[in-house]
């Protein structure tokens, strides 16, 4: 029998809908020639929920992404001048943040895919960058730590955060960083401040435990500020990057930048049974509705939803292929366009539509 995935589509604000639209596109492609089936139910976050519900997060939508398989979620936001109107005040935090505590997303992957035709767009040197194509995939811890200790200010000259970790959660991310580090090239780098605190020191001590059930996996454990300066110097060197919450925040804010355009990172956040794909950028009003924004983002995270979600992992490693292969014939949106001899400006519908054709 036929497979059937649900999948709850958020676009949400401003690229939303045109980039969510391209990675249906090739997600539709994937279910014909590789014999699944996916149901889509669209549901409205951020500022267009608040047009209808006047809620950024309606129960509505709550409904929806618990009874779903996965979610394929777009960007939310307006214009950032436009932040104390209504529609937009607080939006990022009543949606995004809001989905993801609902949700109890505790394990974050960023990608950083580095394409060897893009590197005119990394900001490192080309002896640095290099020129063949290489991935850093940064995971980061999301529910522990100094974000969600206690924040206090007992007076006007004094301040403390607290950051607190426990080994179960720890054990959670090494499990899961160590299972994929062994399923890629058997690289970890694990980000700690072991030398100074108390969390970090727990940290390093699960991580190393759990080292010893892959002993094929080349570990390492390496302190935040020695990690920041290999990555700008030397960023070939890793693979995969496990962080807590604050560390995983800060360094994967620089791979970020290492593909040369917001427009080519996909995400995935993993919760306790439904786990959330969005673009790592947001909802770039500068650019919304003009058919124009890059849609690899997003559908690079709808290819990460049928590897992690539905372990169909012969149809992710298809989209993935297809988008090297678009950008090795020199299709190119706007962000990515650099005018050479052999590239191609596309709009955000056509980029979907190679890519769809490029698949299988
Ligand atoms: P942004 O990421 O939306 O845009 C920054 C720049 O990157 C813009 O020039 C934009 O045009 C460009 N960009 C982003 N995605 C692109 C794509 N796919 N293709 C081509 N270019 C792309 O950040 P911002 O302008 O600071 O914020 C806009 C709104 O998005 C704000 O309301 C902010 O709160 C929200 N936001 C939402 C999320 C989220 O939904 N997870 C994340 C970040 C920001």
């Amino acid at each position: 029998m036929t497979k059937t995935y649900k999948i709850a589509l958020l676009p949400g604000d401003g690229i939303g809908e045109e980039v969510c639209e391209q990675a249906v596109k090739v997600l539709n492609k994937c279910e014909k020639l590789f014999g699944f089936s996916l149901q889509f139910t669209h549901g409205l976050i951020g500022g267009a929920a608040w047009s209808k519900h006047k809620n950024h997060f309606p129960k509505e939508t709550q409904d929806l992404a618990k009874n779903s398989d996965a979610i394929l979620f777009g960007s939310v936001g307006g214009p950032v001048e436009a932040q104390f109107e209504q529609q937009w005040n607080n939006c990022e935090k009543n949606s995004i943040l809001a989905i993801r505590k609902f949700l109890n997303l505790s394990i974050n992957l960023r990608p950083a895919p580095i394409f060897s035709q893009l590197t005119d767009f990394c900001p490192l040197k080309k002896e640095i960058i290099g020129n063949e194509d290489f991935e850093i995939l940064v995971i980061r811890e999301l529910s522990q730590g100094i974000y969600f200790g206690e924040h206090s200010r007992p007076s006007p000259n004094e301040a403390t955060d607290t950051s607190q970790y426990d080994r179960k959660t720890i054990k959670k991310v090494a499990q899961f960083a160590f299972k994929t580090a062994q399923s890629r090239n058997k690289k970890l780098s694990s980000v700690d401040k072991a030398n100074v605190l108390e969390t970090s020191r727990l940290w390093r001590e699960v991580f190393e435990e759990e080292a010893k059930n892959y002993p094929k996996v080349n570990f390492e454990s390496i302190y935040i500020d020695n990690m920041v300066t290999q990555l700008v110097k030397n960023p070939k060197q890793f693979d995969v990057i496990a962080c807590p919450n604050l560390f995983g925040d800060i360094i994967s804010d620089l791979t970020s930048v290492l593909p040369g355009s917001l427009g080519m990172l996909g995400s995935a956040s993993f919760g306790d049974s439904v786990h959330l794909y969005e673009p790592s950028g947001g909802s770039a009003p500068d650019i919304a509705g003009k058919d124009i924004a890059n849609p690899i983002a997003q559908i690079l995270s709808a290819s990460m939803m049928l590897r992690f979600s539905f372990k169909e992992h012969s149809a992710a490693d298809a989209i993935d292929q297809a988008i090297r292969n678009v950008i090795k014939i020199g299709y190119r949106t706007g962000d990515i366009f650099s005018g050479k001899a052999g590239e191609q400006k596309v709009s955000c519908s056509e980029m979907g539509d190679v890519i769809t054709e490029n698949i299988g």
